[in-house]
């Protein structure tokens, strides 16, 4: 068999499904690291079976040269979802390698596993960094964690996140911020509505404030971010909850709700401007609103050396952008420059028979080996 589909076969058998433990696939990728005489680091959230492995290679001179390639180890749940074949065995049908994660994104660990093998240690003059990291998909967590609490030398800037893009380079995307408005009522029964206040019913209010503000912003492009297909930041009333039987007036509602900042921009403005349209009460009944979670937009100058090395490689020259987001905003925080580039297509990742064309895949190593050699050695 062919060594990177060998490779990948072992990847996609750790069932790394985000939120649970993928301590076994880290220990893998740090040993084929080892192998290749890297130096591996493993940073821990404190949280049991999470790691990100970080492993280096070559000349650390702490300037920023050199380059990372980053990517994340966990993926996304097949629960419920129409498989042809087990999603965590490798299954090769028409030329597409088929399983959870040949493309988002463990064709591409698979692919710089076996590149890295290919250069002897001692090729390196400039300093190499592996960040394979964990949680991406439920909000980029490891790499949060990693920004915020990595104490170490400065990483190299250039960096490469091999997310499934149709080896196409891209060069931004927007943010997701995840916020919640609760509306605090007064419970009566339902016999009597005049002795209570219906957050149900103030809470409409707030859910119809919220998609005034969404289509106006659907209906505000920005003219600075070319490579963005859709301009404008995405907003999503996303869930909400409240009441407990038909004869109470209820005294609770929340709504939960997202959007996608776009990329360089603040990314609590949307909320600020909803929450002050808000106000503090609706209908007499108190209105509190608070942040989730940010995951920060990434934007990354266009003409970087690394731009210029991935490019001769891209199947569409033009730069895009990411709808998606992905570790690159955090990874930017720590004074990168990332950029996104990788085999198979984000259109089949998350789904049923998720797959990787077996040709972009071997090509992929041969990518990976020419970027790094440029970069590094
Ligand atoms: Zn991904």
């Amino acid at each position: 068999m062919v060594p990177v589909v060998e490779e990948l076969r072992r990847l996609v058998a750790f069932p790394t499904v985000s939120n649970r433990p993928l301590t076994e696939l880290a220990a893998h990728l740090a040993t084929r690291a080892e192998e290749a005489g890297f130096r591996v680091e493993r940073f821990e959230p404190g949280e049991a079976g999470k790691c990100t492995v970080i492993a280096s290679i070559g000349p650390s001179e702490g300037d920023g040269a050199g380059l990372v390639v980053s990517g994340h180890m966990d993926v996304v749940p097949t629960e419920g979802q129409p498989w042809s074949s087990d999603p965590f065995v490798v299954t090769e049908r028409d030329g597409k390698l088929f399983g959870r994660g040949t493309a988002d994104m463990k064709g591409f660990l698979a692919a710089v596993c076996l590149a890295v093998a290919r250069i002897p240690r001692d090729a390196f003059r400039r300093e190499l960094v592996l960040v394979w990291t964990h949680d991406e998909e439920v909000g980029c967590l490891g790499s949060a964690q990693l920004a915020a609490r990595w104490q170490g030398r400065p990483l190299p800037r250039a960096c490469w996140i091999g997310e499934p893009t149709g080896l196409r380079v891209l060069r931004m995307h927007p943010g997701h911020v995840g916020a919640e408005l609760e509306v605090v009522g007064q419970a009566a029964h339902s016999s009597r509505p005049d002795l209570g206040r219906n957050a149900i019913v103030a809470a409409s209010r707030v859910v119809a404030q919220a998609a005034a503000l969404g289509a106006e912003l659907a209906a505000s492009p920005v003219d600075d971010l070319p490579e963005m297909d859709h301009p404008v930041v995405a907003f999503n009333v996303a869930e909400i909850q409240g009441g407990v039987a038909l004869n109470v007036v209820p005294d609770h509602c929340r709504i939960k709700l997202g959007y996608r900042p776009l990329p360089g921009r603040d990314p609590h403005v949307p909320w600020e401007e909803l929450r002050r349209r808000v106000g503090g009460e609706v209908d007499g009944c108190p209105v509190h609103g608070r942040i989730l979670r940010v995951t920060p937009s990434m934007l990354t100058p266009a003409g970087t050396a690394l731009e210029g090395l991935l490019r001769t490689h891209a199947d569409d020259p033009r730069l895009g952008a990411a709808t998606f987001a992905t570790d690159g905003g955090n990874l930017a925080k720590m004074g990168m420059q990332p950029l996104i580039f990788g085999p198979g297509a984000i259109e089949v990742a998350h789904k049923a028979d998720e797959f990787v064309p077996a040709a972009d895949l071997v090509r992929a190593v041969d990518i990976a080996e020419d970027v790094i050699r440029r970069a590094c050695c």
